[in-house]
């Protein structure tokens, strides 16, 4: 097993939207792609994308982590049964990267490593959902995978109406559960931002004939504790689906403080880059493994190499791969879902666009998603990403 070459590019993800922390109209994303030969006459071409919320990488990618994974060696990307061994990768990537700090680095990382598993898998002729099936569990995979509409930014003008129109679009594209963002009102003090949140909420809520449990509010970090428990004693009565990211996401033991008080579901993690902080989230965070959502981005967080080392992590503390429903609504992660048996998977129909989304012939229904059968992550059937991909 091979690098054959490696090819990267940045492009933009247009969008005038906003959550309550950042503008996403300067968003961009690294796209790479790897040809990778077996040594038997094989060969793959495996591509990689940056989930959203963080920027493109290309000097972290020409410096450090493009050269290394050049420079590894047959031995170290070849597994026993002669398959691509994405662990050998990574560590090739790695050397010489001292522990903490997993900022911009993680990043760069998993989409090399998202880029690898596409070749793994198309080398191995499946799926990459059949392939984790396979490798970690013993062949069985799920049917499907629950899925949920995020959306529900702020864009400037955007009234209630605009928002109930939006989440109406969703119900219409098969979608069972929402997602809407809060606490971003601009410039507002906190108890005019609440009430300006409660009419939305409960606008969205009389649309889904009063069932709170099929909405999830996003608040992207952005309270400290005494915004994050006012809001969760205004929330606590709708039984929403959860509670996302209320706190800053490094700050664990105020996690704990508002688990002690708020008893519906609290979801976070999109911000964590490596087992060792999820690991101290769990460790120190309060959360609870009965009900309580994780929602680590393996693309975001040096890919599923260490994504496998946060599911080992959380089954040694108790906590079932049921619970976790990653971020960024990308096919990486849906593959994972099915073939690990995860909790469900992000969706953003109509934002972060082609990266958001999955393949052409596979339309949400009752809120669940079948997997295509194209070998890899199947991006080639997603006509809107290849047509950026194929450009590499
Ligand atoms: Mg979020």
């Amino acid at each position: 097993m091979r690098i054959a070459s490696i090819r990267q590019g940045v492009v933009p993800i247009s969008s005038a939207i906003a959550n309550a922390y950042i503008d996403f109209s300067k968003m961009t994303a690294s796209v790479v792609a790897i040809t990778v030969e077996d040594g038997a006459g094989k060969k793959a071409t495996g591509y990689g994308f940056n989930s959203n919320g963080r920027y493109a990488q290309p000097g972290l990618l020409t410096e450090r982590f493009i050269p290394r994974l050049q420079a590894a060696t047959e031995a170290e990307l070849t597994r026993k049964d002669g398959g691509l061994r994405p662990a050998g990768a990574w560590a090739a990537m790695m050397r010489n990267e001292k522990p903490g700090g997993h900022g911009d680095r993680s990043v760069a990382v998993g989409v090399l490593d998202m880029a690898l598993w596409d070749a793994a898998a198309k080398l191995a002729g499946v799926p990459l959902w059949r392939l984790l099936a396979d490798r970690y569990r013993g062949g069985q995979a799920d049917d499907s995978a629950w899925v949920y509409a995020a959306g529900g930014y702020y864009y400037p003008g955007k009234g209630v109406d605009a928002l109930v129109e939006e989440m109406k679009r969703y119900l219409g594209m098969g979608y069972t559960t929402v997602k809407m963002k809060i606490g971003g009102a601009p410039g507002t003090a906190l108890k005019e931002a609440l009430s300006e949140d409660m009419a939305r909420i409960e606008a969205v809520v009389k649309l889904l004939g009063g069932d709170g449990s099929r909405l999830a509010v996003d608040v992207n970090g952005r309270f400290g504790l005494h915004a994050a428990l006012t809001y969760g004693a205004a929330l606590q009565p709708f039984g929403l689906r959860w509670y996302e990211e209320p706190l800053d996401p490094l700050d664990y033991s105020t996690h704990a403080a508002l688990a002690e008080q708020y008893m519906p579901p609290i979801a976070t993690g999109e911000n964590l880059f490596s087992m060792l902080d999820a690991r101290n989230l769990i460790r120190h965070g309060g959360l609870r493994p009965d009900r309580d959502i994780l929602q680590f981005d393996p693309a975001l967080s040096y890919g599923l190499v260490e994504y496998l080392r946060t599911l080992e992590m959380l089954a040694r503390h108790g906590w079932s791969p049921r619970r976790c429903v990653p971020h960024g609504g990308h096919q990486f992660a849906l593959n994972i879902a099915v073939g690990l048996g995860l909790g469900g998977n992000e969706s953003y129909p109509e934002v972060f666009a082609p990266f958001g989304g999955f393949a052409d012939s596979t339309p949400v229904v009752d809120g669940r998603i079948k997997m295509p059968d194209t070998p890899g992550i199947g991006f080639e059937a997603k006509s809107a990403l290849w047509a950026v991909l194929k450009d590499l």
